[in-house]
């Protein structure tokens, strides 16, 4: 992966859609699919009740009678992104759950399935670091080879005493452990944090940043902190339990982070959003346009640019091409 380009218009930060047009010339859609997986963290074999901010729905074609296939899930898509935006190419979003939760040969059906599928040039599959066994791994690592493979894994934050409170189920050394085992030149591994976690400062943020930018990680989604309707954060928020960031908090954080994040790293994601139906707070994120111009205004206020405190090598330097 090359330091990526700054062009007039682009943005300060590298995000998905010029990775994607420096390295195929296109911009690639990611289908979003339900594969009808459950959650360890909620069916008892980790925990139950799952993470205290996850509204434990599934997507809406759970709400259908009979969960469509893979293939029709992506076609559907795939039609709908040709039609309205000349969509050519795209990626299978494994995205509900946990999506390497079942047997590998289940596994394989299931993704062949995708890859199969018409103008799909790769996958992205969402997971948990407690749920990736080698034997997973390799089946991902193969297809890597000669797809576009993204493995995302929910952390939240590196800090175990948070990872406790919010209930995740797993610690900051099963992640170690499973982004160690991951490594891989072709297989590409992003990863999920939240701002504004309970507890959390600043600084905890900032924490959770510095030890992503050491590891070998291509990508990262950065979500803002939401109460939903029907979850514990939710019930938590209703009793004034929980203290939200403000809006300038959490653009001045996500600014911060991203100035210490390697340049090379695609940010996949700025906010959260979705969840209309059940959202309740905080106000300032159901606006995500607000939140994602507010970004740009302060590294532009700044004049910075993702990676310029970076101290470690790009990945490129790492390996001996710059
Ligand atoms: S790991 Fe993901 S699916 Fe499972 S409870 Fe947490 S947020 Fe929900």
């Amino acid at each position: 992966m090359s330091a990526f380009l700054l062009g007039k218009g682009s943005k300060r930060y590298h995000d998905l859609k010029t990775y994607w047009r420096n390295r195929f010339g296109y911009t690639v859609y990611k289908l979003p699919v339900d594969a009808g997986f459950t959650c360890p963290n909620r069916d008892g074999l980790v925990g139950t009740g799952g993470c205290i901010y996850c509204d434990g729905r599934g997507s809406s074609l759970r709400r259908e009678r009979t969960l469509p296939s893979v293939g029709e899930q992506i076609r559907r898509g795939r039609e709908f992104y040709r039609n309205r935006r000349g969509a050519k190419k795209f990626i299978a979003y494994f995205q509900t759950f946990t999506n390497t939760y079942a047997p590998c040969d289940r596994l394989k059906l299931l993704y062949d399935e995708a890859l199969e599928q018409e103008d799909v040039i790769g996958l992205s599959v969402g997971t948990r670091p407690d749920c990736v066994p080698d034997e997973v791994l390799n089946l991902l690592k193969g297809y890597a080879r000669d797809k576009h493979v993204w493995l995302e894994f929910g952390l939240q934050s590196i800090n175990d005493k948070t990872l406790l409170r919010i209930n995740r189920g797993h610690t900051a050394a099963q992640f170690f452990d499973a982004v160690e085992r991951a490594a891989d030149e072709n297989l590409l591994i992003c990863t999920h944090i939240i701002v504004g976690l309970p507890g959390e400062s600043h600084e905890d943020v900032m924490e959770t940043a510095r030890v992503l930018a050491s590891l070998p990680i291509s990508g990262i989604k950065i979500h803002l902190l939401l109460a939903l309707e029907g979850t514990v954060m939710g019930e938590e928020y209703k009793r004034g339990l929980i203290n939200f960031w403000t809006m300038e908090e959490y653009v001045k954080t996500v600014c911060d982070v991203l100035e210490i994040l390697p340049p090379e790293m695609v940010i996949q994601r700025l906010t959260a959003d979705g969840y209309r139906d059940i959202f309740l707070a905080p106000a300032w994120a159901a606006n995500k346009m607000s939140i994602l111009n507010a970004i740009d205004r302060e590294m532009e206020r700044r004049n910075t640019r993702q990676g310029c405190l970076y101290h470690g090598k790009t990945q490129s330097q790492a390996k001996g091409s710059e």
